[in-house]
Formats: C-alpha cells, structure tokens, sequence
C-alpha cells in the first residue's frame, strides 16, 4: 500500500488533468505540495454536486458513456443515489473496479472483528440481496407481523453477520423485547450498523435484544466507508479517505485533535472517475489522534450524535451545538410533566429562522391549553421569546414522517 498522501496527491492531480468541474477550478503548481494542493480545491456541498453533476464525470468515463442510457447502464459505471436524507437524494456513479476495491477493504475490516464472516453468512436487512429476495419480500416493512417474519428466517438461517441502520435495528430489538422473542440458537458474531449515527443507547439496546455485539460502520453511499469500529470501541478512519473536519459555519478546517466539533469533510482515494474530494458530509465529528490499544495508527473519528440538519439554527451566530431532536425531546418530557400523555408521535421542522412546524399525532384532540403549553415550553427551551411555533395535528401516515425519521430538522442553511 502506498503512503497515503502519495495517493491523495495522486487523486488530486486526476481531478485537475480529468474531471471538467475540477479543471476549471483548480490551478495547479508543479512545485506545490499535497496539502496546498488540496487547499486549493473548494469544499464540496450536495448541492454544488447537484448543481454541476455532468461535469464531475472523468474524460475516461466521459468518452466510455457517451450516448448511452446511464440508467439502462451495468458495463461501466454503475449508479447509485444517495438516501436524499439531507432533503434531496443526488444521483452518483462509481466504477465496478471502485465498487470491488472498497468492498475489498470493507471485508478485511469486518474479518479483523470475527474471520468467519463472509457474503455467504451475511445478512442486509436494508439491501436484499438476489437470493434472499426469494424467501422474505420485504424488509424495509416495519409492521409486527413482517418483523416476525424476518426473525423467523433469520432464527432458521443463522447469519453471522447481520448489517442494518441503526433505526431499523431499534424497531426489531424493541420487538424482540416487548415480545419476549426467543432467538434460540442464533448468536450472530455481530451485528453491523451502517449508514446513520449510531448512539449509545440505541447501542446497548441493540445489544440487549440480539444478545449480540454491535460494530459501528461509518460511511455514505457516495464514498461507502468512512472510518470502522475497532475492538476497542473507536471508529479508525480507513485508508481509503483523507478526511478533514470543517468549521461549522465556514470552510475553515480545524486542527486534528481540536475540542470543537465541525462538519465532516471526506476525500475519497479510490474514486476516480466520478469523484468525491473535499465534500461536506452533514456529519458532525471530532478528529483525534490514534494512541488506541488495538494497534492501528489511524486517526480516530468521534461522532456527534446529531447530523447538522439536527441542529437548531440560531439567528446569532454561536458556537453552541443546539440539538434540535433532544431539545423537543425536552418539550414532549414536560408536556407529559403536566399531564398530555397523548402524543403517539412528532416531528418538528424549522421552516425559517424564527418558525418552528410542529407535527403531532394526537390521540385527543388540539385544544387552546395545549397549544399554549407547547408553546410555552418550547420557547423557555429554545431561549427565544420572538419565535413562532405552529403546531399541526396531522395522521400517522402524513407524507411529514415519509423518509428517514428525525424528529427535528432544520431547513435552513447553517
Ligand atoms: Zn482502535
């Protein structure tokens, strides 16, 4: 394996001499070095993706697709769109040689936790392979009755290995608690949780249900992993990134080993010709120097438990981190204080600076007084006297809580 800035060097100088966006963009001095170089790059957002998305294509890829459907397309490059839970999906594209060399190195992680994994013995709750597609239709269903009869074949097949989002596995460890399920004699070697924040609570509760331990996989579909869970617990960034953690309201990028929280900002080494380099993830994270026990040198991710769409956007700029999904957490603990038990579900959205939407899934009705309480409290919360909060009374299945379920987002830029 090469050094890593031997090959971030490499990527970068591709970008510049076979990526339109990047050439346009980007000078380049022979004599410079990796990191002025990188300096040199801007910080990508979703929506500058989005914006310039045919001109992030290679010349390589470029010339191979020319005329052809990319969707009707499985020769060259491969597409894929992203989860779109930042409010849009974005459409991205990855070799098959890329998709085989990050798998390669997903794999080798997950053997250093248990050797006998492998595709055989695994099983993805969220993408059904071929062959299991056959035998369960759906497992995005969270209803009881197909949560039961996932766990019936999972009891049956025995995986090893079973690979979900963190929210999903809550649904099936809260039905396996509430339900006394026995999983008799299936003890996955572990469970992999991929593709949203993983927070302790959830963690343990996992952990409890499956009587299993659980490895956190960070990642995105646009680069797939991030950093991995090591046996001591921290997430090791792997050596297919270079990843730097930007302030969060500019493009500043903090120092390694920094108190304060920014946003991260992934480079992928391997992904050439539809790259990702210097793009803001929408997580919030600290980077830390490695000194952990297990051996590997590589820094050390810690995540926030908020994504920055979580965060409640303040009108004055501050550097205080104002978890919008525990702050009405907060408000729905003191309603239920004064006596309104009868909120069966909510989700809360920042619309504009100074208003808040509120959605709620009543089993009463929406009266005076507690609309007033809801008010009241959100505001003594929020610390903001000048605020508006519209609260709505909507149905279970209201498209509001369509996607993924964060209780509070904020729309606005921050
Ligand atoms: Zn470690």
């Amino acid at each position: 394996m090469y050094p890593s800035e031997a090959r971030l060097n490499y990527i970068l100088n591709d970008a510049i001499n076979n990526v339109e966006y990047f050439r346009t963009r980007v000078h380049r001095s022979e004599t410079i070095t990796t990191t002025d170089l990188l300096n040199q790059f801007p910080i990508l957002t979703k929506e500058e993706v989005k914006k310039h998305k045919d001109h992030l294509f290679s010349d390589r890829a470029k010339e191979k697709i020319k005329g052809v459907d990319l969707f009707s397309m499985d020769e060259f490059l491969i597409p894929e769109s992203t989860s779109g839970s930042s409010g849009f999906p974005i459409i991205i594209y990855k070799s098959k040689l890329e998709r085989f060399q990050l798998a390669i190195d997903l794999w080798a992680k997950r053997r250093l936790i248990d050797e006998r994994v492998n595709q055989e013995n695994m099983f993805c709750l969220i993408h059904l392979p071929h062959n299991q597609k056959k035998i369960i239709k759906d497992t995005r269903n969270l209803h009881p009755d197909a949560i039961q009869e996932v766990l019936n074949y999972l009891i049956e097949s025995k995986p090893l290995l079973l690979h979900s989002t963190p929210s999903d596995l809550v649904k099936y460890a809260g039905y396996i608690l509430d339900n006394n399920i026995d999983l008799k004699d299936w003890k996955p070697a572990f469970i992999e949780s991929n593709s949203e924040i993983l927070t302790e609570s959830d963690k343990e509760l996992i952990t409890t249900a499956f009587q299993s331990k659980v490895v956190n996989a960070y990642g995105s579909r646009e680069v797939w992993s991030i950093a991995y869970e090591c046996t001591e617990g921290l997430l090791h960034l792997s050596d297919n990134v270079h990843v730097e953690i930007a302030s969060l309201d500019s493009d500043e990028i903090l120092e390694t080993d920094s108190d304060k929280y920014g946003e991260v900002v992934v480079t992928s080494l391997i992904l050439r010709e539809y790259p990702f380099i210097r793009y803001r993830m929408g997580d919030l994270a600290k980077l830390k120097t490695s000194n952990c026990s297990c051996g590997s040198k590589s820094q050390v991710i810690e995540l926030h438990d908020a994504r920055k769409i979580n965060l409640i956007h303040q009108v004055e700029s501050s550097n205080k981190i104002a978890n919008g999904v525990s702050l009405f957490k907060g408000v729905l603990w003191d309603m239920l204080s004064k006596g309104y038990s009868g909120i069966s579900r909510y989700k809360v959205i920042q619309s504009e600076p100074k208003l808040f939407e509120v959605y709620l899934v009543l089993e009463g009705e929406l009266n005076q007084n507690f609309i007033t309480n809801f008010s009241e409290f959100s505001k003594r919360r929020l610390e903001q006297d000048d605020v508006t909060i519209l609260i709505k009374k909507v149905d279970n299945d209201h498209e509001i809580f369509n996607g993924k379920s964060y209780s509070f987002i904020s729309k606005i830029k921050i």
